[in-house]
C-alpha cells in the first residue's frame, strides 16, 4: 500500500517534469525556427545586397545559443531523473547542516547575512551527501531570497513522541507571494532571471526519499519557513 502512493507520488512529479520539460524547450525551438526563416529570407536578400550580412551572422548566433539552451535543458532532465542516493546510511543531521552552511558560508557573508543555529543530534536513515544538497539547496534560496541583510535560522526539534526529527530552516527574506505557492516545487519554476527551478524539485525528492515531508509557510515582505519532518533511525531494526 505504502509502495502504491510513493509510486503514484513518483508519477505524478515526472509528469509535472514533462510538462515543465516541453514547455522550457518550446521557447528556444521557436526562437531557432524564427531565426532559421530570417536565415533564408536574409539569404535570398543577399543576391541583390551584399551589406546584410551581419544581420544574417547575428541571426545564426542566435540559432547557434538556443541549440545550446534546449541541450542544457535536456540535460539537466537527464540529471533529475538519475537516483539521487543510493546509500542507507546512520546519518547525524546535525552534520549535515553543519557541513551545507560550511559550503554557504561566503555566499551568505557577502550579503550581510547571518546564520542563528539551534542544532542537536539528530540520526536518520539516508544519503549524506544527498541530503546535504537538499540543505544547500534551501540555505541558497533562503540567501537569495533576502538580497541583503538578514538572518537565516536552522532548528532541529526532535519529536521523540512520533519518532520523528522536525528541522526548520526560517528566513528574513521577500517571502513567497500567495498566487505562486503551489508552484514552487514544480521543476522549472523560477522567479529569479538566472533561476535553475530545479532547487526545490530537487529537495522535494530528496525529502520523500527519506520517507520525509515538506512544509512551507510564507508571509510576502516577512520571510519563509521550510519545515522538514524525517523518521528517526531506528536502533533496534537498524532502519
Ligand atoms: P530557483 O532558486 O532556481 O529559482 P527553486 O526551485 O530553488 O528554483 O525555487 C523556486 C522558486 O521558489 C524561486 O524562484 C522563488 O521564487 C521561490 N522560493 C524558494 N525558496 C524561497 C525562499 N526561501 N524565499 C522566497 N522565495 C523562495
Ligand atoms: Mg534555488
Amino acid at each position: 500500500m505504502e509502495n502504491q502512493i510513493i509510486q503514484s507520488e513518483k508519477l505524478a512529479v515526472i509528469g509535472r517534469l514533462a510538462a515543465g520539460i516541453s514547455h522550457e524547450i518550446k521557447n528556444p525551438l521557436a526562437i531557432i525556427n524564427q531565426s532559421a526563416f530570417m536565415v533564408k529570407r536574409r539569404i535570398q536578400k543577399l543576391c541583390s545586397n551584399v551589406d546584410n550580412i551581419d544581420s544574417i551572422l547575428e541571426s545564426i548566433e542566435r540559432i547557434e545559443r538556443n541549440v545550446i539552451r534546449a541541450t542544457d535543458i535536456i540535460e539537466r532532465l537527464l540529471n533529475f531523473s538519475k537516483p539521487y542516493y543510493t546509500k542507507a546510511e546512520k546519518v547525524n543531521l546535525r552534520e549535515v547542516i553543519e557541513e551545507a552552511i560550511k559550503l554557504a558560508i561566503l555566499q551568505a557573508q557577502k550579503s550581510n547575512i547571518s546564520f542563528s543555529k539551534k542544532l542537536m543530534d539528530a540520526y536518520i536513515k539516508g544519503d549524506k551527501n544527498a541530503l546535504i544538497q537538499l540543505f544547500i539547496n534551501l540555505i541558497l534560496n533562503a540567501i537569495e531570497a533576502i538580497e541583503n541583510k538578514g538572518k537565516i535560522t536552522i532548528k532541529i526539534v526532535p519529536l521523540k513522541r512520533e519518532g520523528n526529527v522536525k528541522v526548520v530552516i526560517k528566513d528574513t527574506g521577500k517571502g513567497i507571494p500567495e498566487e505562486i505557492m503551489d508552484k514552487i516545487f514544480e521543476p522549472f519554476f523560477t522567479t529569479k532571471e538566472k533561476g535553475t527551478g530545479l532547487g526545490l524539485a530537487v529537495s522535494y525528492r530528496i525529502v520523500q526519499d527519506h520517507g520525509g515531508k515538506m512544509l512551507v509557510n510564507s508571509k510576502e515582505g516577512e520571510g519563509t519557513e521550510f519545515i522538514l519532518i524525517f523518521p528517526t533511525y531506528n536502533e533496534e531494526e537498524g532502519e
